[in-house]
């Protein structure tokens, strides 16, 4: 496994966790329109920052299997680009290639 398929891993991981907090937050009694807290999906092993997103806007990223939200400051420009700049958080895409396969591959 190379360092690159094992990030693109290690993102659609966090991008599992992320799907798990939107489905709660989602399903509960008195859903916030506000923002919602989610886990940084970069690819770098042993983050575990957390991100402020809206739920609406986590929901139109998540609409694209190769867009993750990560903390300013965590993009890694070799293997994704910034697509989307939130201030805090960023939106990027992952760069053709082995790490487009692998987040197409566990959407
Ligand atoms: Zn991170």
């Amino acid at each position: 496994v190379t360092r690159v398929e094992r990030q693109a891993r290690n993102q659609a991981l966090f991008r599992q966790v992320n799907e798990h907090i939107a489905e709660v937050s989602a399903g509960s009694e008195s859903p916030d329109a506000g923002l919602q807290q989610f886990v940084c999906e970069c690819s770098q092993l042993g983050c575990a920052d957390m991100i402020d997103v809206p739920l609406e806007m986590y929901g139109r990223v998540r609409d694209d299997p190769t867009l993750f939200l990560i903390l300013r400051g965590h993009e890694d420009l070799g293997h994704e680009q910034v697509v989307k700049d939130l201030g805090e958080v960023l939106v990027v895409r992952t760069a053709p290639g082995v790490a487009t396969e692998v987040a197409i591959e566990t959407a």
